[in-house]
């Protein structure tokens, strides 16, 4: 067994733990005061500048940050969630919340850093009060989400619920339906997983999460099952 496998069994036993302790109680997350833009390539950077002022969709009438994604642009490891709430219109950066926190610790727990994997979501403007995005506001843009995949053109794509899962994979199955299987998006494999704002909600999902996030760690190192 290598360093790495050892301290990855170790950061692992750790997630498990505070998932299987984490008592789902919302806490106020620390955000940054000032609008974080994620430090792209390139081409990423031109890419967000093209959309930053996107009008497509009736989300843009009332958002306070345009939330494109965060990370390294060329990141092995994609996480792509459904649309920003409060906490990310107010900052300009997806997962920072309560539930940004929990997925933080997921991303750690895998031996890796935020800075390490790239964050987004389906929809880049807030959809009012918290809802689900539309089936209209998903379709206008998606093209957007494409276009992210093939600039960072990670690995693996966890799809964090049923709308991200939905959108990409233009299915109406349910989320436990789609687990435990690879799916496609882009011409990337996607894994589907528990959205860690429903682990604030139902701990009991914990478990399951966490046997995705050792999933899609092993396909990260290329381990064949
Ligand atoms: S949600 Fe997407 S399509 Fe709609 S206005 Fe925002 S960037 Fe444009």
């Amino acid at each position: 067994m290598t360093e790495l496998d050892v301290s990855w069994q170790r950061a692992a036993a750790r997630l498990l733990d505070d998932l299987v302790a984490f008592e789902g109680a919302c806490f106020v997350a620390p955000v940054p005061a000032t609008p974080v833009v994620a430090p792209a390539s390139d081409e990423l950077s031109r890419f967000r500048a093209e959309i930053c002022q996107c009008s497509r969709c009736a989300l843009a009438a009332g958002r306070q940050h345009f939330v494109f994604g965060t990370g390294d642009p060329r990141a092995r490891l994609m996480f792509v969630g459904e649309a920003p709430g409060a906490d990310e219109d107010r900052v300009g950066e997806p997962f920072v919340g309560a539930a940004g926190q929990l997925l933080t610790r997921i991303i750690e727990a895998m031996g890796l850093s935020r800075d390490q994997v790239y964050i987004c979501n389906v929809v880049k403007c807030r959809p009012p009060g918290n809802r689900e995005p539309q089936a209209d506001e998903v379709a206008a843009c998606a093209p957007y989400l494409q276009r992210q995949v093939e600039l960072v053109a990670p690995r693996l794509i966890v799809a964090l619920g049923r709308t991200a899962a939905a959108a990409m994979l233009q299915t109406d199955a349910a989320l436990h339906a789609l687990r435990g299987r690879l799916h496609s998006f882009a011409g990337v494999p996607v894994l589907v997983t528990y959205h860690p704002a429903a682990l604030l909600r139902h701990p009991e999902w914990k478990r399951p999460t966490w046997e995705d996030v050792k999933w899609a760690r092993r396909e990260l190192d290329g381990v064949v099952l």
